[in-house]
């Protein structure tokens, strides 16, 4: 099964993506993760992207499809995956259709983490406040900027794949317990858990 998690900066994806892992033995393909790890080993993708990412903006659809393409092709990923931060423009999921159907596979269904915007900016304030270790894009104000990047690039998809019928919206601030359990009513039917 392939999977795409959507939903604006800070929403859960990752969370839920990981849980998905953990039970299901999908691989979370997570293109933010990915380009974080090749800004901190300072490969050439990593130095072309590092203030792209800073800033909030998105890394061309070339850089990302080529290396979720290569993602893919790995052996753990034979019985699907679970897309986490990709597809975010509409040429990616295009070329996300495109690159499954080369391989005889599919998007089975895209789930919608709904979160209002307040809520989205209170986490981030609640993390700084914590104190935690935090990313560099992880500031109020580029928060800002992730999510009218969102609203303008992003949440398009979501007529993309409604009109494909495969879009599912969840309520993204319930607790996560009762997101995840949303996610398995979906994915096995009413009768989960
Ligand atoms: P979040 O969902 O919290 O915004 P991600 O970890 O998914 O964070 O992405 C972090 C940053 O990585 C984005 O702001 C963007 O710069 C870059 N990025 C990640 N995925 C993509 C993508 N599919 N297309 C373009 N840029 C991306």
């Amino acid at each position: 099964m392939n999977l795409v998690l959507f939903g604006p900066p800070g929403a859960g994806k990752g969370t839920q993506a990981k849980l998905l892992t953990d039970k299901r033995g999908l691989p979370q393909l997570s293109t933010g993760d990915m380009l974080r790890a090749a800004v901190a080993a300072g490969s050439p993708l990593g130095l072309r992207v590092k203030s792209i990412l800073e800033k909030g903006e998105l890394v061309p659809d070339e850089l990302v499809i080529d290396i979720i393409g290569q993602r893919y092709d790995q052996p753990d990923c034979a019985h699907g995956a679970v897309f986490d931060g990709f597809p975010r423009t509409i040429p990616q999921a295009e070329a996300l259709d495109t690159m499954l159907a080369a391989r005889g596979k599919q998007i089975d269904l895209v789930l919608e983490l709904k979160v209002d915007d307040a809520v989205l900016l209170s986490r981030v304030e609640a993390r700084i406040k914590a104190g935690g270790v935090l990313r560099s894009d992880d500031t109020p104000e580029t928060l800002k900027h992730r999510l009218g990047v969102y609203y303008k690039n992003t949440a398009p998809l979501l007529d993309f794949y409604r009109a494909q019928g495969k879009l599912r919206t969840l309520d993204g601030m319930a607790p996560v317990g009762a997101v995840t359990a949303a996610v398995a009513v979906i994915l096995d039917g009413p009768t989960a858990g």
